[in-house]
């Protein structure tokens, strides 16, 4: 579903990304790991062409989204993306802020958009919540609400950027129980995190990376019981 061929990306000077190959199949959880500024948030960033690459390839379902032919806006469309920071419409109610762009982008009716709003409200566990303002709600409910928006777009693949990382501690396992749930369902995903326990239940595969470069990558139980690289275990050791 995911291709990415020999990603550099630079800024100016700062060579972030270093040749990254990375694959991801349909269906497929695949968990990002990596120390601070190695560049996973970047690699993100550049499956949806938020990032504009220095060399590579990145094709998403047979397209190539750098093609000057391709339509980024739809390919966009088809990868949900939900940040550390939830990102709501502050001025919006839960329920606006989830149809605000089936009716405006896909031209859903607002009845319909509606419709679907509700089916994920409560897949998220939130349907009493239709009313009420982002600033009315705890950090995990909010993110809850930035999830069901982005699956509100349909999308084939989901990325997370650290979805639990500004979340009290208390309120980490209602985000990743729903995004357990979603990988369950056959959710295309790639989780940049550092909950381990949600790595290594969850993630088909695990791919570390440390300075721009991918250093090593396979199934949980190869990476965590028998990390080969100096650098993951050394990240091992002060994590886990
Ligand atoms: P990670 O998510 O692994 O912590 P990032 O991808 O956020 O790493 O950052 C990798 C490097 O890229 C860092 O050195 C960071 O300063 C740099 N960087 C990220 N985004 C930008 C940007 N928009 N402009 C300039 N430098 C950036
Ligand atoms: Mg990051």
């Amino acid at each position: 579903m995911i291709e990415m061929v020999n990603i550099h990306k630079k800024f100016g000077e700062n060579h972030v990304l270093k040749g990254v190959d990375l694959k991801v199949h349909k269906g497929e959880v695949v968990v990002i790991l990596g120390p601070s500024g190695s560049g996973k948030s970047t690699l993100l960033r550049c499956i949806n062409g938020l990032e504009v690459i220095t060399d590579g390839k990145v094709i998403f379902e047979n397209q190539d989204i750098c093609d000057k032919k391709a339509d980024i806006n739809k390919i966009r469309q088809k990868i949900g993306m939900v940040f550390q920071q939830f990102n709501l419409f502050p001025h919006l109610t839960v329920m606006e802020n989830i149809t605000f762009a089936p009716i405006k982008v896909l031209k859903k009716s607002k009845e319909d958009a509606e419709r679907l709003a509700r089916e994920l409200l409560k897949k998220v566990g939130l349907e009493d919540k239709d009313d009420a303002y982002p600033i009315q709600l705890s950090g995990g409910q909010q993110q809850r609400v930035a999830i069901a928006r982005a699956l509100a777009m349909k999308p084939d693949a989901m990325l997370f950027d650290e979805p639990t990382s500004a979340l009290d501690p208390e309120l980490v396992n209602e985000v990743l129980d729903v995004m357990k749930q979603l990988a369950y369902e056959g959710m295309t995903m790639v989780v940049v995190t550092h909950e381990m326990g949600f790595a290594k239940e969850v993630g088909d595969r695990i791919v570390f990376m440390d300075e721009g470069n991918i250093i090593e990558e396979g199934a949980p139980s190869e990476i965590f019981t028998n990390p080969k690289h100096d650098r993951t275990k050394n990240f091992f050791g002060k994590i886990l």
